[in-house]
């Protein structure tokens, strides 16, 4: 499934809708470069959930949680991961095969880990379009 945007929050509300229909035990890869929507993606999401409270990068840890929406949200940013060794030292497994559902920005950096049946987003830029332009891939 292909979306087009030409605004941040076109690209909030298509996340919304996603985070609408999420099951429980659905990891979502998220991928795109620096400044692409990823973060405006995932606070769409997060709002399609039922989280009212504020969603912003885990900047300083590897996975947010949040518990208030309909089903939890672990909202992971991989980003400065230096080893993937790491996500088994914060127990992804509970995670990945938890009660919740998982969004993972920068899931490529530990595409190892990643499981076949998981989700993929990829949103990226397209300058001949506009600045503000975004395509979002969704498998
Ligand atoms: P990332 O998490 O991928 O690094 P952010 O979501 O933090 O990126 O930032 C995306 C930036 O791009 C924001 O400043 C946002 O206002 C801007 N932007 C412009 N157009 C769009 C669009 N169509 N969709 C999403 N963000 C957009
Ligand atoms: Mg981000």
């Amino acid at each position: 499934m292909i979306y087009e945007t030409n605004s941040p929050d076109e690209t909030f509300e298509i996340g919304r809708k996603l985070g609408q229909s999420a099951k429980a035990g659905q990891i979502i890869c998220l991928n795109g470069d620096l400044g692409v929507g990823k973060t405006v993606f995932t606070q769409g999401f997060a709002s399609g959930l039922g989280i009212k409270e504020c969603v912003n990068s885990p900047t300083f840890t590897i996975v947010q949680i949040y518990e208030e929406g309909r089903i939890p949200l672990y909202h992971f940013d991989v980003y400065r991961i230096g080893d993937p060794e790491e996500m088994y030292e914060l127990g992804y497994e509970d995670y990945f095969f938890g009660e919740g559902v998982c969004l993972i920005e920068w899931s490529k950096l530990i595409s190892e880990l990643i499981p076949d049946n998981a989700s993929t987003v990829l949103i990226e830029k397209n300058l001949e379009k506009g600045l503000d332009y975004r395509k979002i891939t969704v498998e």
